[in-house]
């Protein structure tokens, strides 16, 4: 997609400096869903040093002579290799480059970047945070599940599932949050999910609570799960939905339904990954 509007968008963006860092939020996976400030930082970057969630057609983007640095961490392996990240950033940007540090979804949201800008910070680094769609926020929204809705809720808690090797932060009291009655959207959570929801329901959420797992949002491998808060761990392990996935509790799902009884064919409507 080479449109003149996008053509002269770009040429608003502000310039990349060498020896300046971006911390970049690719979005949810639809490289349609990037912002144009991650664009313009992708497509200058002498260096990208990326994680596990970013999908290939947004490497892609990047100039053919651009070097590609993995910084993935999956499965929750312990994090010394944080302060490596935060060092390499250092390193490369001092080196003189225009170094980008791209992340699935927003950087700030579970994405660590508040160690990397403060290391940054304390080296002096120049640096620049770049929003991006948050993945709990898309997920739902390509799931035609509104994160607020009228008469329904006024809030909606992000909570992270996998809370493990972080001893410094509070864990999450599950039964305080059911008791709160706003809906809850959990990163992270697959693998925890049979002891969170066995929480919840001690905390008084009941049984028929509707929940869904977004699994692969906006790529085009989406899968929607839709089941009440009791049956899901079992139903989300028969049906083998895959990481990474999204789990929101609370009666904002119940809107999905009401929408494909009227229109079925939406269910069918997934055009991501298409749109550049
Ligand atoms: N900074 C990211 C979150 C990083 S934590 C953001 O703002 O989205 C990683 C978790 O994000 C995954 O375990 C999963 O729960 C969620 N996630 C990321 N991409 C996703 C996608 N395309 N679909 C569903 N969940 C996703």
């Amino acid at each position: 997609m080479t449109g003149r509007a996008l053509k002269a968008a770009l040429r608003r963006m502000p310039e990349f400096r060498p020896g300046h860092v971006w911390l970049i939020g690719a979005g949810p996976g639809d490289p349609g869903l990037l912002t144009l400030h991650a664009l313009a930082g992708i497509e200058q970057a002498d260096v990208l040093v990326h994680d596990a969630l970013v999908s290939p057609c947004i490497l892609d983007l990047a100039r053919p002579d651009a070097r590609l640095v993995f910084a993935g961490k999956r499965g929750g392996r312990p994090s010394a290799k944080q302060a490596d990240i935060a060092a390499q950033l250092v390193t490369l940007a001092r080196q003189g480059n225009r170094v980008v540090r791209l992340k699935g979804g927003d950087p700030y949201v579970f994405g660590r970047t508040g160690e990397e800008v403060l290391a940054l910070a304390e080296h002096g680094i120049p640096f620049r945070v770049i929003p991006g769609i948050t993945s709990g926020l898309a997920s739902l929204t390509a799931a035609l599940i509104p994160a607020t809705q009228r008469g329904v809720n006024h809030a909606i808690v992000l909570a992270t599932g996998h809370a493990g090797g972080d001893a410094e932060t509070p864990t999450i009291d599950w039964t305080a949050l059911a008791r709160l009655g706003q809906p809850i959207v959990l990163y992270m959570a697959v693998s925890r999910l049979a002891a969170i929801v066995g929480e919840l329901l001690a905390g008084g959420l009941s049984a028929e609570t509707p929940a869904a797992v977004i699994a692969e949002a906006t790529t085009p491998c989406q899968r929607v799960l839709v089941s009440t808060l009791a049956r899901l761990p079992e139903e989300l392990a028969r049906e083998g939905l895959v990481s990474p996935a999204i789990v929101v509790v609370g009666e904002i799902v119940a809107m999905r339904s009401r929408l494909l009884a009227l229109l079925p064919e939406l269910a069918e409507a997934a055009p991501w990954q298409h749109a550049v």
